[in-house]
């Protein structure tokens, strides 16, 4: 649905503000893709809508009017999850921006879903409190639900799903409906709040939502380990979960990326596999205990070096750096796009996993990177190529498809962090099997007419 008829664009004028609905051709082509290769089908028109009135005024309209509707948080998922692919109408949420609350005392704070995480971390902040869920882009808390988002931090802190305490959602027809509490503990009924996260937009908006935040740590300490062999690393990786060390991030990378990171922020990092990591505590005494059981684990796995203590600007650069892996693995291949690797794994099988991923590229003769988030078994490969090069892109998909099966096959998942869209739509079957059927039939009770973000997850 590309276009809207007169009476329709008048009827959804009339819900906001003129500035805040348009038809214009190059607001409608902002919406068209995140920051994968998927595209979309043309929207119609874009709505920035303000309060949860008026999103149910809307989505009321809307759902009478059979218009297909696509919430927008910030546009930064990978696997086309904000992509219309029906056109209609893309519901804009970033002029939900406000901050409703902080409650220090209760480390509770109340958002509307347009607030972008590092604006939270740093009014948080002034109460010594975060929210650590980290995905490399500074994304909406409504984008973040919605794809139930990770990051570095995650092995320690966990995903947003552990951070979400209580939603106002409408639901496709307009309907508006709160769940959870604001209490730590709650057996009460269905976890309807964990259904809606991770639920990519396609059972309701969020609109409202109550989140836990945690004390921010008073020491942190990072560390860079070198090996000569990435078997070596991923090996240091399962030993130092299995000692409890809990580590607040533990990131594998290898020679090819730290090669581009090298050449483009200027790190000076050996270009060898590596394991960047940190460590969170309450002293310093307690971090340097930690680093020198980290250091004697590594070594017992073939570490070559071990640099603990890494200066607060350094960290800061290793750190961005990493975040930032993505745009330096973009930018180093011009006019080409990227289809992301997610799979994750038990961190017992990680090594094999990474040996499986890197054997598998070099066999394809396919450009990509492996990296990830290590801790918790999370693996990327970027892979690199051209879109409309059949040949090139098949082989990615080859190679995706090969290690979504393997991660299955041992147990793990299709996407760790980054949520189905389009993208990994085909592994859900493969992955879910009879859930899938239920998962199916959870949308069609919510959503009967397949109005709300159609074409994702099924
Ligand atoms: C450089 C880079 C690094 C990244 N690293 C990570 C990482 O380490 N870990 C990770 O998890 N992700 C990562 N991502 C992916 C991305 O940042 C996250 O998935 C993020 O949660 C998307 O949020 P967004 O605000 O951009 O949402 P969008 O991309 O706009 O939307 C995401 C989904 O949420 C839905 N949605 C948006 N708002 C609402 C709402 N209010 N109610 C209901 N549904 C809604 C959309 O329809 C869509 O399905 C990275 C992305 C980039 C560009």
């Amino acid at each position: 649905m590309e276009q809207l008829s007169e009476n329709q664009i008048a009827a959804l004028s009339s819900f906001v503000d003129t500035e805040r609905f348009s038809t214009g051709i190059s607001n409608r082509e902002l919406h068209l893709h995140d920051i994968s290769a998927h595209r979309g089908v043309l929207p119609a028109g874009i709505i920035w809508p303000v309060s949860t009135h008026e999103i149910a005024e809307i989505m009321t309209y809307t759902y009478e009017q059979d218009i297909p509707l696509t919430p927008w948080g910030a546009g930064t998922s990978t696997e086309g999850n904000p992509v219309p692919t029906r056109g209609g109408l893309v519901m804009d949420l970033t002029r939900m921006d406000k901050i409703l609350e902080i409650r220090p005392q209760d480390l509770q704070a109340d958002v509307q879903p347009g607030v972008l995480r590092k604006e939270l971390n740093r009014q948080a902040g002034s109460h010594g409190l975060f929210f650590p869920p980290d995905p490399g882009a500074d994304a909406t808390i409504g984008g973040m639900i919605a794809n139930n988002a990770s990051g570095v931090q995650t092995v320690r802190y966990g995903a947003t799903r552990d951070y979400v305490m209580r939603l106002t959602v409408v639901l496709p027809s307009g309907q508006v409906i709160h769940t959870g509490c604001r209490a730590n503990k709650s057996s009460s009924g269905y976890d309807l709040t964990r259904l809606f996260v991770g639920s990519e937009g396609t059972l309701g908006v969020v609109t409202e939502a109550t989140l836990r935040l945690t004390g921010i740590p008073s020491h942190h300490l990072a560390a860079t380990v070198t090996f000569t062999k990435l078997e070596h690393a991923s090996k240091a990786v399962a030993l130092m979960m299995g000692a409890g060390l809990d580590p607040a991030a533990l990131e594998l990378l290898t020679p090819e990326l730290i090669g581009l990171m090298n050449r483009e922020k200027d790190l000076g990092l050996p270009e060898v596999p590596s394991l960047f990591c940190e460590f969170h505590g309450i002293s310093e005494a307690a971090l340097r205990e930690t680093a020198t059981v980290a250091e004697e684990l590594c070594s017992d796995c073939g570490a070559t070096g071990f640099r603990s203590g890494v200066a607060e600007n350094e960290r800061r650069d290793l750190w961005r750096a990493r975040h930032e892996a993505w745009e330096t693995i973009h930018r180093a291949h011009p006019g080409k796009e990227t289809l992301i690797v997610d799979a994750a794994i038990p961190i017992s099988r990680y090594p094999g996993m990474v040996i499986f991923s890197q054997t598998l590229l070099k066999e394809q003769g396919a450009v990509g990177y492996v990296f990830g988030h290590a801790g918790d078994g999370n693996l990327h490969v970027v892979l690199v190529g051209a879109p409309d090069n059949q040949e090139e892109w098949s082989v990615l998909e080859h190679i995706n498809e090969k290690i979504v099966a393997r991660a299955v096959e041992l147990g793990g998942t299709c996407t760790g962090e980054h949520g189905v869209g389009i993208g990994k739509r085909k592994f859900m079957e493969l992955e879910h099997g009879r859930s899938y059927q239920l998962m199916r039939q959870i949308k069609e009770l919510i959503d009967p007419k397949e109005l709300l973000n159609p074409g994702k997850i099924f």
